[in-house]
Parts: structure tokens; sequence; C-alpha cells
């Protein structure tokens, strides 16, 4: 259970700020597309998520799209967030997707963060290969996927629960 833990959370990925991801020991960022810097299902940006995808370009940070979507949509929403690397159709939570997010980065895995909104896919991978998970609440519910997104989200609602009934035991 523990592997689909968020190491960290955030409301949003424009609430992380550079100095946090410094205190995480973090030099690449790789970030998930729908629901954590667009709009789901859709090129349009989240509010601020191109700034923020700019701004820590500035500080130094290497930032990488790290998506299941098709290679032709990550393509062109790595144009809106700034022209930024990516990798789409990446099998999150699949090993391979985030060793080539390293590699692309030239870093080592506990050196990114991978930010994403969901537990099966983004967050998982993360932590099994090692990175730094973070997970950030999704935008909105998603429209599409019908019934299999709807039970996803109720189970990471009670691993939520369980994860933080624990937290409130220490
Ligand atoms: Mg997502």
């Amino acid at each position: 259970m523990s592997m689909l833990y968020p190491k960290y959370r955030f409301d949003s990925i424009t609430q992380i700020t550079a100095q946090d991801l410094r205190k995480m020991g973090v030099l690449g960022i790789a970030v998930d597309l729908d629901n954590t810097t667009a709009i789901d299902h859709t090129d349009i940006p989240l509010e601020g998520a191109v700034e923020w995808v700019l701004q820590m370009k500035q500080e130094g940070f290497k930032v990488l799209l790290l998506t299941n979507a098709k290679k032709d949509r990550a393509r062109s929403f790595s144009k809106i967030l700034g022209n930024i690397d990516y990798i789409g159709f990446s099998c999150k939570p699949l090993r391979t997707a985030y060793i080539r997010a390293k590699r692309a980065m030239g870093l080592k895995s506990n050196q990114v963060a991978m930010i994403g909104d969901q537990l099966f896919t983004d967050i998982l991978g993360a932590n099994l290969a090692g990175m730094v998970s973070i997970y950030v609440t999704p935008f909105e519910m998603e429209k599409r996927g019908g019934k299999s997104f709807e039970v996803r989200r109720d189970l990471e609602q009670k691993i939520f629960e369980r994860m933080d009934a624990g937290v409130t035991k220490k």
C-alpha cells in the first residue's frame, strides 16, 4: 500500500516553490499533463502552469512533460508549456517511463520529482522508480473515462483516508 502514498501533497502545481523542491533534493521535474498542468483532455493550461514552468526553468530546474497521452498531444502541449522536453505515451506507472525521463534529464532517480494527480500512475510509478513523488489535487473530475475513472478516484480517496489515519497515529 505504501507504494501508493505520495511523499508530498499540494493543492496544485503552482503551490510548489523552488525552495520546496530544493529541500527535497530535486534537480529535475517531470510533470503530468491532464489535471496537473492542463484542464483534463484539453490543450488549455491550468491557470499559472505555463508561468510556473518558466519560473522553475529560470530557477535552474530541468522540466519535462511525462504523460500517457498520445505523442502528438504530448508534443503540442510541451510547446504550450514553453517548448520543454516531453515523453508521450509513456506507459506510467511502468518503470521504463521514469527511466527514460531521468535519462533525458541526465539525473539520478532521487534527483527527479514526478508531479501528478493520479496515485495509480504518476505516484505509484515514481515510488517504484525511486523518484520523489508529489501528488497534486486533480483540477477537476474526469468527464471522460466514465465508470473506471470514478472507481479509481474513489479508491484514491480511501487510500488517502488510510494514509492520513496513519499519519495522525504517529
Ligand atoms: Mg493526470
